[in-house]
């Protein structure tokens, strides 16, 4: 009898992991609490804007392409990919980085900040491009069951960079404030202070510099449509506004999961919802982790998110831009340290209209801003309304433009909104971090130590927050599951 497998959430892993469950037979149904399908990639659209309210940074290829591969498809078969020329600029007081399409003209900008730099920066790349390789091909496709998963000749090797951290690296090579900021960026992708993550994660600066940045035209949505139709073409059944509410569980076996009232009969359960809510459906009895466990983990930040359409192309923007114009370490304290609302907050914007005709109207301009916060904390109007006004006003100076009476509508997504809208906890935007003691083997686990048959999928266990590491979840996942209830 083929096994009915019912997936909670719709979010990147759990569509990974449907596409590979179906193409190996299993009975498939996804039960997603929203009216869409994404979960953090969801689309916003609203008088001819279009915003992708979560993930805007299409970093490593290779990982997109190699997952329609899997399914005998190519990327190209769904959408255009646009590679981003410059990839971004980061806004200082006093200066703009432009961080270009290759890493030439990258060595040509770190020259120009720091004479002589782009000899380091070779070198540091040419590291980092390695350690991509072995992370990629070697350390993240494992299950994160056991330590020897790490340890690898490869790692071996290296084990000293798992022990020394991205930030001590960087200045070691690097004087210049600037240029550290910038080699600092990408690993704030991972979750954690650049200060708490292992130099083996500098693997994300030759994803950043190596592979570079892109766009999928349309936005990120895009894929997420792409992978419904691979999902739809294999079997999987998706039901939306479909909360499920319990894990109904008999003698350690998953039954059932029940969802607006109904009952569904089920061989296996998986969830691609958080963990720490994923758990929260079970009886107390079938959980693995306490609050107390949770409460001590470090958590991504949370974010403050602002979706804005303008009636007029804006001056002096690219598709991404950082405002690192205020102090790295100290909003950074105020994340991590002693969470607060950030005393002068580093801010991204993101105008995808710069590339993409499509995500906005003629002469108009498609915004989205975003502050990191800490996760827990106050989220209230006056706050949020606080907080636009700083931004705004930086923007307006840095770029110098006006900008706020240009605004023809403007939706926040805060705290509360990722709360209600994910059931995420404490609101973090995008999971657990990737710290050297929540790394692999050290996060949640994939299959549950106390239910035979329920297993979990997605940012907060392995190999960790983003939307690459989303798409190998699932991937490993369902991996887990062929392995111990063959069809
Ligand atoms: C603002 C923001 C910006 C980001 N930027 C980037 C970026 O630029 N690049 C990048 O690579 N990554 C980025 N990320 C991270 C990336 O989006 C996430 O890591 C990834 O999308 C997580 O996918 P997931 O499958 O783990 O979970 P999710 O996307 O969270 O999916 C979980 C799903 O489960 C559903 N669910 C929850 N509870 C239930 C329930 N009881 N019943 C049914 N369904 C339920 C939720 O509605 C949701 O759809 C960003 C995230 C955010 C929020």
């Amino acid at each position: 009898m083929t096994k009915r497998i019912s997936i909670i959430g719709s979010g990147f892993s759990a569509l990974s992991a449907s596409c590979y469950l179906a193409k190996e037979g299993y009975d498939v149904t996804i039960f997603e609490k929203n009216k869409t399908i994404g979960g953090r990639c969801r689309q916003f659209k609203k008088n001819g804007f279009t915003f992708d309210i979560g993930p805007s940074w299409y970093w490593m290829p290779d990982i997109f392409d190699k997952f329609f591969a899997d399914f005998g498809k190519k990327t190209s078969d769904f959408y255009q990919l646009d590679k981003l020329s410059p990839a971004y600029q980061i806004l200082f007081k006093d200066e703009v980085i432009t961080i270009g399409d290759t890493l030439e003209k990258i060595c040509i900008e770190f020259d120009r900040i720091e004479p002589g730099s782009s000899i380091s920066l070779k070198k540091f790349i040419d590291k980092a491009a390695t350690n991509y390789d072995i992370a990629i091909n070697k350390v993240v496709l494992k299950p994160g069951i056991s330590p020897f998963e790490l340890v690898t000749p490869e790692t071996a090797m290296r084990v000293d960079q798992f022990f020394k951290t991205i930030s001590g690296d960087v200045r070691k090579s690097f004087n210049n404030t600037k240029l550290i900021s910038t080699l600092e960026f990408p690993v704030l992708f991972l979750g954690a202070k650049p200060s708490k993550t292992p130099s083996f994660y500098n693997f994300m600066n030759y994803a950043d510099f190596g592979l570079g940045t892109w766009h999928p035209k349309g936005g990120m949505y895009e894929i997420i449509k792409a992978m419904q139709a691979v999902a739809e073409s294999l079997g999987v059944k998706i039901h939306t506004e479909s909360p499920i509410d319990k894990i109904n569980v008999d003698n350690s076996s998953a039954t059932s999961i029940l969802s607006n009232g109904i009952e569904y009969k089920s061989d296996i359960v998986l969830s691609g919802a958080d963990y720490h809510h994923s758990e929260t459906l079970l009886d107390q009895k079938y959980r693995q982790y306490s609050e107390k466990y949770w409460s001590k983990k470090t958590f991504a930040p949370s974010s403050l998110l602002f979706y804005i359409g303008f009636d007029k192309k804006l001056k002096n923007i690219q598709h991404h831009n950082l405002f690192f114009d205020t102090n790295f370490e100290t909003h950074a304290e105020e994340i991590y340290d002693n969470p607060k609302w950030p005393s002068d907050p580093l801010f991204y914007a993101n105008f995808p209209s710069v590339t993409d005709q499509s995500m906005a109207p003629a002469n108009c301009e498609t915004g989205f801003f975003l502050i990191p916060i800490a996760p827990g904390i106050d989220d209230t109007e006056e706050l949020r309304s606080q907080y636009f006004d700083i931004i705004m006003s930086r923007f307006e100076k840095l770029t110098q433009q006006s900008i706020k009476n240009n605004i023809i509508f403007k939706e926040s997504f805060c705290v509360k909104d990722f709360i209600k809208d994910y059931n995420s906890y404490k609101g973090n935007a995008y999971g657990m971090a990737n710290t050297l003691s929540q790394t692999a083997f050290l996060r949640p686990k994939l299959k549950s130590k106390k239910v035979n048959n329920l297993y979990f999928t997605g940012q907060l266990t392995v190999p960790g927050p983003g939307v690459p590491p989303a798409l190998i979840s699932g991937k490993l996942v369902a991996e887990l599951i062929k392995k111990y209830h063959s069809n």
